[in-house]
């Protein structure tokens, strides 16, 4: 690796937006340390990507383990600070609120909420907190999505770690200003990545005799299918370059298909009308009141 390219983590490149993300800044002429949880796919990825790809192994719940990442790329930046981290890694749990079993909720903000401070606190002085670093302060990317604004039922817990990983990325822009590191939150639509494939890990028996068993199973249908229209994970990756090279200034980008549909009339509409616009979705039954 040479010393002048700019210099970024990715979390989460295994697969999916974390891959693409790493593989377009790559191609952009950066060098990425990328997080994987198993040496294989470490291998794999950097077998995929090449010399300018180096990857770290940690899991994110893992605080030890992400501080060893972070001596490697301290190391290798040789006093230069950290142009990028990227939060990407992260999961998607599903359940209704009435019977879900905080521990899985607890699982989900432990991976996309404390995942994310927890990488972001070893690496922020790097990334210029530290004034030894020589070097423009770097830029922080915190992998949202639309859940972090609009929250569907069912889809609970991935909303929560979501919408709390959006109000924890505002207060650290504002925390940060006096170190010139700026943060950007990426809120995507459906992305065509392995995550959906994963949503038949919803262990949907639990709620076996619960009012919402079949309406579970009926969504986790629906999100096969969702996810298969998404977006290629390209289109993300293009966007965090330009985001990291200072193309674009937005504090949050919201890409996806349908942007009106399920984005912006969502916002924008009375909730009460939206409540009922979901449920007739979903096919929830309305009390009569
Ligand atoms: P994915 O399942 O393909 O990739 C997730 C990555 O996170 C994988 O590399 C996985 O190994 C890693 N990861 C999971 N748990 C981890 C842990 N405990 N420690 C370290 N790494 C861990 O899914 P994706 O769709 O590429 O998702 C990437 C990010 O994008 C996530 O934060 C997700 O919430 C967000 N997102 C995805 C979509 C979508 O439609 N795919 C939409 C909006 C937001």
């Amino acid at each position: 690796m040479t010393q002048q390219k700019k210099t970024a983590l990715v979390t989460g490149v295994s697969t999916g937006i974390g891959r693409a993300i790493a593989q377009s800044l790559i191609d952009a002429g950066w060098r990425v340390f990328g997080s994987v949880r198993k040496e294989e796919d470490g291998a794999a990825a950097r077998e995929a990507m090449g010399e300018n790809f180096a990857p770290l192994i940690f899991d994110v719940t893992d605080e030890a383990a992400i501080r060893r990442g972070a001596e490697i790329v301290r190391a290798a930046l040789d006093g230069r600070t950290l142009n990028g981290l990227v939060n990407n890694a992260g999961i998607a749990m599903a359940g209704p609120l009435r019977y879900l079993p905080l521990d899985e909720l607890k699982r989900q903000l432990d991976v996309n909420l404390y995942g994310a401070l927890r990488v972001t606190q070893a690496f922020l002085p790097m990334l210029g907190a530290d004034k030894s670093y020589a070097g423009a302060p770097g830029c922080i990317v915190n992998m949202s999505s639309v859940a972090g604004k609009v929250a569907a039922p069912f889809m609970a817990p991935y909303a929560i770690s979501k919408h709390a990983l959006e109000a924890m990325s505002e207060s650290l822009r504002r925390e940060l200003i006096m170190h010139g590191i700026d943060v950007v939150i990426v809120g995507p639509g459906a992305v065509k990545t392995p995550i959906w494939e994963k949503a038949d890990d919803i262990n949907a028996e639990q709620y076996r005799n619960t009012e919402y068993y079949d309406l579970l199973v009926g969504m986790r249908e629906n999100m096969q299918e969702y996810g298969a229209d998404g977006l290629p994970p390209e289109d993300v990756g293009a966007l965090v370059v330009n985001i990291l090279t200072g193309k674009t200034k937005k504090t949050r980008h919201a890409i996806l298909r349908n942007k009106v549909a399920m984005w912006t009339l969502p916002r924008l509409l009375p909730k009460r009308l939206v409540d009922k616009l979901v449920a007739k979705r979903f096919g929830f039954p309305q009390a009569k009141k």
